[in-house]
């Protein structure tokens, strides 16, 4: 059983902390905070042990009733693996922190790539983090791209990938971000930093991506122009290749889920923890062929997409699994892929062959 550590216990860090619960081979050995707020008291109530990364805060956490297990150098010492969730630019700052207790760590996407041997996305490079002992997931956008771009790249070739991204302002609980009532070119220049990111995961590839930050929480929508090498037979071909990866959903017309608030209250329904949506989600009808010309549309869950891409780092950095069998276990502990549409699309296809 594998002994995780979580440092950085906020948006991304809980739910990777309750993902990395949901798994077989792996347990939370504790996450470290720096403060005693809510979503400390989240962990406790979740009976994580909580660690704290200021010694001289100990105190704080007493007066409200969490006795810390130890300190961040404790819990850095005791786990097998760290995932560090810190606020951009810290990871970096703690890397010589796991260097000083030899233990292999996970960064995320707001740090520089070079924080780590290898920028990793689950689908496309896993084998790559099985050497390393440092390792960055890429970002919620990054990862999105790379699930998208990794099996047309195989199918068909890329000739070159134009991407928008629409942005979402800020998370539910960022309340200085914004804009709240403007689109903005979201670096003005161009491309922004996502495309040449998606080339720390394929080198290859000529993608440019535009940025905007629209005013909404829910998800990033990517508006998106792929010149394939090789032309597909047919439009559903490539509808086929996509559904048929276990990190992408094609959302049927039939549905009714026409933007990223119907997403939302979906993944609800569905019971999704937080209402997370763990995969790209690509309405089926966008996805439009003009010869080599691949169209489609997608929307990204910041909150929620590198965190299946995180548990799967762990196994890829300790070496215990390969590639497709952890994800398939991630996939299966999560309850990943939406099964009712998927199960709707099967009756539809049954009902359309029936009549
Ligand atoms: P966050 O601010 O929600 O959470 C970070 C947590 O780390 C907070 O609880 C904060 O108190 C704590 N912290 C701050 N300094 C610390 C320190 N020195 N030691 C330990 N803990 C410390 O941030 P987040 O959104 O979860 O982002 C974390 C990382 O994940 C960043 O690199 C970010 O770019 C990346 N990321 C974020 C998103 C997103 O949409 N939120 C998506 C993908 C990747």
């Amino acid at each position: 059983m594998l002994r995780v550590g979580v440092n950085g216990y906020g948006t991304i860090g809980k739910r990777v902390a309750d993902a990395v619960r949901a798994q077989p081979d792996m347990r939370v050995h504790g996450v470290a905070k720096r403060r005693p707020e809510y979503v400390t008291i989240g962990a406790a109530e979740k009976e994580y042990p909580v660690y704290v990364v200021e010694a001289d805060r100990a105190d704080e956490f007493r007066e409200i009733g969490i006795e810390p297990a130890g300190t961040i150098d404790e819990l850095v010492a005791e786990s097998d693996v760290i995932i560090d969730a810190t606020p951009s630019g810290v990871g970096t700052e703690n890397r010589p922190l796991y260097e000083r207790h030899d233990t292999p760590a996970i960064f995320q996407g707001g740090e520089a790539a070079t924080v780590a041997e290898v920028s990793f996305n689950a689908r496309a490079n896993y084998a790559d983090a099985e050497a390393a002992e440092y390792v960055r997931v890429v970002s919620c956008n990054t990862t999105g791209l790379s699930r998208l771009v990794a099996p047309l790249e195989e199918r068909y070739g890329i000739d070159k990938a134009r991407v928008t991204l629409i942005r979402r302002g800020g998370d539910p609980d960022q309340i200085d971000r914004g804009p709240i009532n403007d689109a903005v070119p979201d670096p003005v220049t161009i491309p922004s930093h996502h495309g040449p990111d998606v080339q720390t995961i394929f080198p290859e590839i000529d993608i440019d991506t535009i940025g905007l930050k629209v005013p909404t929480t829910n998800m990033h929508v990517h508006a998106v122009n792929v010149t394939l090498e090789r032309e597909p037979g047919d439009e559903q071909q490539v509808r086929d290749l996509l559904g048929g990866e276990d990190r992408l959903v094609t959302i049927p017309d039939y549905t009714d889920i026409d933007g990223a608030g119907t997403l939302k209250d979906f993944a609800l329904d569905a019971g999704r923890p937080r209402g997370d949506i763990w995969e790209n989600c690509i309405w089926e009808e966008s996805i439009t062929l003009r010869g080599r010309d691949l169209y489609c549309m997608q929307a990204i869950h910041q909150e929620a997409d590198v965190v299946p891409e995180n548990v799967d780092a762990v196994r890829a950095l300790t070496g215990t699994v390969s590639g497709p069998a952890s994800r398939a276990l991630t996939n299966e502990s999560l309850g990943m892929c939406f099964g009712r549409i998927r199960d709707r699309d099967d009756l539809t296809a049954d009902r359309q062959t029936a009549d």
